[in-house]
């Protein structure tokens, strides 16, 4: 049986997916390490999702972990409103939502349909703008772009050539870590 796939790593994939490699190589480490200030915003907004502080409502699922065998993808949803049956991620701030994290959205919202769970509806929740951000449910194209996106993460090579992308490195959490670049980043 291959390694499930997190789905909090297909954003970051896209972002670069030598990266990936890097987190899986640090992850042991300590957090600080690698946590600079952006990412440690949006962890505290997750926190509450993961520390069930967010809401009592009986009629809403909150932080529960989902997989999906068909993709090999495994993760935590943040929260499902049962009666909408609708599925929401909640996020700090969305100045522009990413592909990778709409992949993401995708990938819980296949995740607990294979499980049983019905989902008519997935949104974006901004807490800093207290703003719900409807996102289109995937059609079978996007479905098929989903399939196809999994197979080139399963099947990446961090050996294989690659240039680096300044501009990315340089908002990298890993780029002080990483041997393709000499730069430092940002947070630094
Ligand atoms: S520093 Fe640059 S090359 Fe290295 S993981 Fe980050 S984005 Fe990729």
């Amino acid at each position: 049986m291959e390694e499930y796939i997190s789905i909090s790593t297909l954003n970051d994939f896209i972002f670069c997916p030598y990266s990936i490699y890097l987190h899986n190589v640090y992850m042991e480490t300590d957090e600080t390490m690698y946590h600079a200030s952006p990412q440690t915003r949006g962890k505290l907004a997750h926190e509450a999702t993961d520390n069930k502080t967010s809401t009592n409502r009986s009629d809403v699922l909150l932080s529960l972990p989902v997989y999906s065998e068909r993709f090999g993808i495994m993760g935590k949803i943040d929260q499902y409103k049962v009666k909408e049956k609708r599925l929401i991620e909640r996020k700090y701030q969305l100045k522009k939502i990413f592909q990778g994290q709409i992949y993401q959205l995708w990938a819980q919202m296949f995740c607990m349909r294979e499980m049983g769970y019905q989902v008519e509806s997935i949104a974006f929740y901004e807490i800093s703008t207290n703003k719900m951000i409807p996102v289109d449910m995937p059609n079978s194209e996007d479905e098929k772009e989903f399939e196809e996106f999994i197979t080139r993460f399963r099947n990446y090579d961090p050996a294989q050539n690659f240039t680096p992308n300044p501009n990315k490195c340089e908002h990298c959490i890993y780029c002080n870590l990483c041997d393709k670049t000499e730069m430092e980043n940002v947070y630094s």
